[in-house]
């Protein structure tokens, strides 16, 4: 697998931008898989007493860049659960609606899917720290890998902008928190003085190689039936890039034939949201994302935080929850179904990224 920009081809280095500004990216090559074959393989890997193959990300590893074995870190992540919804289909207004739960992940998020890659790759390369920008979820991942794997770990989060829940659990897991006066964008900003320490970011091109195997696993759940639609919340927009991957591989691989459409739904409030985890004005895969939404006869919207915390809400009473930036996914089906865009006999899957207890206040304040 070599790695190329994605936006002008040149050869690249997997761990920083190109010359040009572009993100480094993996490319799958010519891999020739029997797509029979490989479904019963990743079959027979979930069965099997395998440590390694506990892992939904590390079951894939063919489609994987290279890593030797003793440096990968895993904590059996990627077993993602795919709950159908009546009530979100009649919230929505579509005839069939699933939640694919990302935040059912080891630390919380779908973060876990591409940072057992980067930190992996970093063992592996002999990196010592690791360091991202985070509004926190990225760095509650990042921190629990590298306490696995022994690493030195440096979060640089927006002061007063990143929940309890995640602050603590990044201290939990021993990372050292920098707290920078802004935004996200300002924290990001800041990563350029922490030269030593492996950046583990979305522009680093292992997340987004961890984080695709998130559509291989919404697939297999399906029984490899492609959806009409899928709703994912933006932020970075790492994950509609990684979604937007193995997509369009598994259907070079011939696991698919069809593409599903993609609604990519970003807080109309930017950097102010109460949706923490998408409280990002300036988002670096915003390039391609743009590539996504046009090779996936995509959608992009912006809903308000209004919206965001009833669908919130009501993905709560069906006894699943999820965090706020999470609900933008149901809460933008529901309004692209209001507008015609969406059709109501679509079959729709809806990406929840993180987990209801990474933060409870943004509800108890919606209620208030
Ligand atoms: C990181 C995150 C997002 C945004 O994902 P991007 O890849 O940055 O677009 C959305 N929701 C949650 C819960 C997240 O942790
Ligand atoms: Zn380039």
């Amino acid at each position: 697998m070599h790695v190329a920009c994605s936006e002008c081809a040149a050869p690249a280095s997997p761990f920083s931008l190109c010359r040009c500004g572009g993100l480094p990216e993996f490319a799958l090559g010519d891999v020739r898989l029997d797509p029979l074959g490989l479904r019963r393989t990743l079959r027979e890997r979930r069965a099997s007493y395998e440590p390694l193959f506990a892992s939904g990300v590390w079951r894939l590893r063919e489609l994987l860049p290279p890593i030797p074995g003793q440096a990968i870190v895993s904590l059996a992540e990627g077993n993602i659960p795919l709950y159908d919804s009546a009530a979100g289909a009649r919230y929505a207004g579509v005839d069939r609606l699933a939640y694919l739960h990302l935040g059912m992940s080891p630390t919380g998020s779908f973060k876990d899917l591409g940072m057992t890659v980067a930190v992996s790759a970093a063992v592996a390369s002999g990196a010592r720290a690791v360091v991202c920008a985070s509004t926190g979820n990225t760095a509650s991942s990042m921190a629990a890998y590298a306490a696995r794997a022994g690493l030195d770990a440096f979060a640089l989060v927006p002061r007063g902008r990143v929940s309890d829940a995640k602050l603590g659990q990044m201290r939990e897991y021993g990372a050292r928190v920098v707290e920078v006066d802004g935004s996200f964008d300002d924290a990001f900003a800041e990563l350029a003085r922490m030269d030593g320490a492996m950046i583990v970011n979305s522009i680093n091109a292992y997340r987004i190689e961890g984080q695709k195997c998130a559509a291989y696993a919404m697939l297999e759940a399906r029984g490899w039936r492609v959806p009409d639609w899928i709703a994912l919340p933006g932020g970075n927009l790492g994950n509609i890039s990684a979604f937007a991957k193995g997509l369009r591989e598994a259907r070079q691989l011939g696991l698919i034939d069809t593409l599903p459409r993609i609604a990519l739904i970003r807080a109309a409030r930017g950097v102010d949201t109460s949706a923490s985890a998408i409280a990002i004005g300036d988002p670096k895969s915003l390039r391609r994302s743009q590539r996504a939404l046009r090779d996936f006869d995509g959608i992009e919207h912006f809903l308000d935080d209004d919206a965001i915390l009833a669908a919130k809400a009501a993905i709560g009473r069906e006894g699943i929850g999820c965090e706020p930036a999470s609900a933008a996914s149901l809460g933008g089906i529901r309004a692209l179904r209001a507008c015609g865009a969406i059709e109501p006999d679509a079959d729709v899957v809806a990406v929840l990224t993180g987990h209801v207890l990474k933060d409870v206040r943004a509800h108890a304040h919606a209620l208030a």
